[in-house]
């Protein structure tokens, strides 16, 4: 009998999108997520099954063998990476493009972000993403304190907590029901096939198996 593989994804945009790129890999998951409450789910492959776990906790559970492969955006492997020495046993070997946006710099549509920047002011940010903030203000030079946030960043400038938010924009319609603009795009994201490199070396055969699927799949898309 084949080792069992598992594969880590998470609730919403990742799973949705990542449903279509299995099918097409002969993968079909067989129970739905968002109606049932089990967080491990069977496939219409008997030797591979799916974990559903917090999008932030993919490259964990792949690279501490929790999962053998993940679903997870650049965004998030990036954050991964800065706080877990490198990711260090994390292999990328697909960019699966799905779940496309970017990070951003984004600011009341009343504040003079770039005269505060050349006058070399101090700038309050909140983000989720204190790793990729730090690098890209520290690369142009502008001095910053970042606070670190878990969700609602559009909430910080309105409330006066922060002069500017790093955050994911997609079509920019929350930035702009927020009365918010976006005056640097940091980095264009989109979501990552990881895999455990011990795990491959143990059961090459079904994971290269599943990896070149999903590489079939994309191919198509
Ligand atoms: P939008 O209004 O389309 O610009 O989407 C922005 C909101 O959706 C923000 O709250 C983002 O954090 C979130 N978002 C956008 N794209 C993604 C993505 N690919 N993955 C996770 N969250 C996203």
């Amino acid at each position: 009998m084949n080792p069992q593989i598992t594969l880590a994804l998470s609730k919403g945009r990742i799973f949705d999108e990542t449903l279509p790129l299995l099918k097409a890999a002969g993968i079909e998951v067989l129970e739905d997520p968002e109606k049932s409450r089990k967080l491990i789910l069977a496939t219409s492959q008997p030797g591979v099954r799916v974990v559903i776990v917090r999008a932030s906790d993919v490259p964990t559970y792949v690279q501490y063998g929790g999962a053998d492969l993940g679903v997870t955006g650049l965004d998030t492997l990036i954050e991964h990476s800065a706080d877990w020495g490198g990711g260090a046993g994390l292999y990328q070997p697909l960019d699966l493009r799905i779940a496309k946006c970017r990070v951003s710099v984004a600011v009341r549509a009343d504040f003079d972000y770039a005269n505060a920047v050349r006058q070399g002011s101090r700038l309050r940010v909140a983000t989720k993403y204190v790793n990729i903030a730090r690098e890209f203000f520290a690369a142009k030079g502008v001095h910053v304190d970042l606070i670190k946030l878990y969700g609602s960043m559009e909430l910080a400038p309105l409330t006066g907590l922060a002069d500017a938010i790093v955050d994911l924009v997609s079509t920019g319609n929350t930035l702009k029901a927020n009365h918010l603009v976006e005056v640097e795009r940091i980095m264009d994201i989109s979501s990552r096939l990881v895999v455990n490199q011990a795990a491959l070396k143990l059961k090459q055969e079904p994971i290269r198996r599943v990896i070149d699927a999903f590489a079939g799949a994309v191919g198509k898309g």
